[in-house]
């Protein structure tokens, strides 16, 4: 958390020591839009090791030039004016070349709306036209389109995302230039596009951007999530995040290797997507086996894929209503099986496990200690 009263003190101190320092771009620009600020930025003349002397510091990025401020709590990214990229084709640089100004520091980020500046004194500096777009809600790159895709095709899926967040539009010049450099993603390490990605569809305009991602054919570039976005143009709610992978991925038949998800992630999806294929219902050994969480996102992609009802509350009433919901829950331990039985555990004893949680979830056997026992005595041969 960051505020821009914090900011301009952080600015006045770089300032007293006779630094040039601003408050620049994303914080600016939701500033002038009065939406809640996410993080801040400072940008200065000062250099990360001038800057730890005056706050106290973290070395965020130090080979980039960025250090965290911590100020009354709160923490401030600043950063010395560079003249490159955040990355070029798609890397990281190996180091950042610092610039001399603060026009130079702008003119090298990626979209106008994002290239403002704002002084201690509320005053906002524009040397890329960015208060004009801010005003006609327009996305568009500072300088070149092409050149700066070339330089950086992740700022394609930054300018979706924008879309998403800010429901602007994007301008044309800057669109066409979207769709010629569409190929060059795949130069960009796939874990920063599903991070543009993932902050797309968290936005109140996800169908503007995926509108945008269609016309200019990036959904063609974006392994497994083609069906998936075009699907999604032709429902009246959108997806949030995880109901649209398992949505694309059920489509596409598999989640792609080439998407760093975590296992977890992974796991689900591929579940979701199975069970979806599988089951219009789900009874009560598939809600006790997959979780309540699997069934619901898999009846999410069925019902919009027209293939279900929405079962949301019946589903969560059914698992509530399990007789158990883990073998935890039996009334018997294994180890009272195998006292009882008198036999050394083994595969049997888990298959036996495995018939009891069935009897019980389909309620032919009560979960009581002698129901059970008396079950074990008579399926368990010498
Ligand atoms: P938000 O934080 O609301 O998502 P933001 O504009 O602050 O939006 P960040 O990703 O936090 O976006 O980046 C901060 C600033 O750094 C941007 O406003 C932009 O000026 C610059 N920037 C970020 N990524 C790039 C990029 N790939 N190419 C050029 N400039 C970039
Ligand atoms: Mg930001």
């Amino acid at each position: 958390m960051s505020t821009i009263k914090g900011a301009k003190w952080v600015i006045n101190d770089l300032k007293k020591k006779g630094f040039e320092a601003y408050i620049v771009g994303g914080a600016v620009r939701d500033h002038i839009l009065r939406i809640p600020l996410t993080d801040i930025d400072i940008t200065t003349n000062a250099k990360p090791h001038e800057v730890s002397k005056i706050f106290r510091t973290k070395p965020t990025g130090l080979k980039y030039g960025t250090v965290t401020v911590f100020m009354n709590e709160e923490t401030y990214e600043v950063t010395t004016f560079r003249v490159d990229g955040e990355y070029q084709d798609g890397r990281h640089p190996d180091n950042v070349t610092f610039a001399e100004t603060a026009e130079e520091d702008v003119k090298r980020r990626d979209f106008t709306i994002n290239g403002l500046l704002m002084n201690e004194k509320n005053e906002i500096i524009d040397y890329v036209g960015g208060k004009n777009d801010i005003h006609a809600k327009i996305i568009r790159t500072i300088g070149n389109p092409l050149d700066r895709f070339n330089e950086d095709a992740l700022r394609i899926m930054r300018a979706f995302y924008f879309q998403s967040k800010l429901g602007f539009q994007i301008d044309a010049a800057t669109r066409d230039a979207i769709y010629e450099s569409r190929l060059r993603l795949k130069e960009v390490a796939m874990e920063r596009i599903l991070n543009e990605i993932i902050k797309m569809l968290q936005g109140t305009h996800v169908k503007r951007a995926i509108q945008s991602i269609v016309t200019t054919k990036v959904h063609e570039v974006l392994p497994g999530l083609e069906k998936g976005f075009l699907y999604t143009l032709k429902l009246d709610e959108m997806p949030y995040v995880d109901a649209f992978f398992a949505l694309s991925f059920t489509l596409h038949g598999s989640v792609p290797t080439e998407w760093p998800f975590s296992n977890k992630h992974k796991h689900r999806y591929e579940v979701a997507s199975m069970l979806a294929k599988k089951h219009q219902d789900f009874d009560p050994y598939t809600l006790y086996t997959y979780g309540i969480d699997l069934c619901l996102l898999a009846n999410r992609v069925n019902f919009m894929l027209g293939k279900s009802k929405n079962l949301k509350t019946k589903i969560e009433l059914d698992y509530e209503n399990l007789p158990i919901q883990s073998d935890l829950d039996l009334k018997l331990r294994a180890t009272e099986i195998m006292k009882l039985t008198n036999k050394k555990a083994g595969s049997w004893l888990k298959n036996l496990q495995t018939e009891m949680v069935i009897e019980v979830l389909n309620r032919r056997l009560k979960n009581e200690k002698s129901a059970l026992e008396a079950y074990v005595l008579e399926h368990v041969k010498e």
